[in-house]
C-alpha cells in the first residue's frame, strides 16, 4: 500500500513511543485541520482517523456538521483561544477543549449542563502575548476546575517558537505529575517525537498531515 502522510506520522509516533518504552495506544494523534477544506479532511476520515482539531468556533461550525453527519464518531478538539462568550457554542460542537486558561472561561463552561472535557493550558514559556495560565496560578486554578463539573483532562502547553521544546515539555510533564494529572496535550509537527518521549498523551499535528499551507 502506498504510504501517506497519515501513515508516516503514525509510524513515527509508534517508533518514538517504543523508544520511550510507551504504548502507542496511549497517545492520541489530533489532526489539526484549521484552514483546511473538507476535501483535505475527508481522505483522513476515509483512512479511519477520527480526532481532529480546530482553533476557531465559527470555522468548526461551518465545516464540521456535514462531515460529522457522515462520520458521527468524530471527536473534535478546540485547540485555539476561546472567548468566554463562545463557551456554549464551543461546547455544542467540540468534544474536548484544550485551552481552558482563565477563571472567566472556567465559569462560563462550568455553567453548562454537560461541560466538555478540558485541558488547562499553561503559558509554559511565560510569553506575554500567548494564551495560557501563569504557572504560579496553576494550583489554585486546578482547585477551581476540580470543584466544578468540568471533566479535567490534563495540561496543554505550547513551547515558545524558535526554542528547543524539550525543556518546556519536561516542565509541563513535571507540573502534571505534581498535580496528579495524566493527560498531556503537547507536541506539534516540529517536535511531536520529543513530546512523546517526555510523556505527551495528545499530539496536535497539522502541517505534517496536511502539508505546508500555500
Ligand atoms: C496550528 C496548531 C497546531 C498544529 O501545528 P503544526 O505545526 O502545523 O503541526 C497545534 N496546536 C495549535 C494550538 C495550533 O494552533
Amino acid at each position: 500500500m502506498a504510504s501517506s502522510p497519515l501513515q508516516d506520522v503514525r509510524d513515527r509516533i509508534a517508533l518514538a513511543a517504543r523508544r520511550a518504552d510507551r504504548s502507542p495506544e496511549d497517545i492520541t494523534l489530533i489532526a489539526v485541520s484549521k484552514k483546511r477544506g473538507a476535501d483535505e479532511i475527508r481522505p483522513l476520515l476515509e483512512a479511519g482517523h477520527r480526532d481532529f482539531g480546530e482553533n476557531r468556533v465559527a470555522e468548526a461550525q461551518e465545516k464540521w456538521p456535514a462531515l460529522k453527519a457522515d462520520y458521527p464518531d468524530v471527536r473534535l478538539h478546540m485547540v485555539g483561544q476561546l472567548q468566554s462568550n463562545k463557551a456554549e457554542e464551543a461546547a455544542a460542537i467540540f468534544d474536548v477543549i484544550h485551552s481552558l486558561d482563565r477563571p472567566s472561561l472556567l465559569k462560563a463552561l462550568a455553567k453548562l449542563d454537560n461541560p466538555p472535557s478540558c485541558y488547562v493550558q499553561v503559558n509554559i514559556g511565560a510569553e506575554e502575548q500567548k494564551g495560557g495560565l501563569d504557572i504560579a496560578e496553576l494550583p489554585d486554578f486546578l482547585g477551581q476546575v476540580r470543584a466544578s463539573d468540568i471533566p479535567l483532562a490534563g495540561l496543554m502547553a505550547m513551547p515558545p517558537q524558535g526554542l528547543e521544546a524539550s525543556p518546556f515539555f519536561a516542565l509541563t510533564a513535571e507540573l502534571a505529575r505534581r498535580h496528579g494529572l495524566q493527560g498531556l496535550s503537547m507536541g506539534m509537527t516540529n517536535d511531536f517525537e520529543s513530546a512523546v518521549r517526555l510523556g505527551a498523551t495528545a499530539l496536535r499535528v497539522g502541517t505534517a498531515l496536511f502539508g505546508e499551507r500555500g
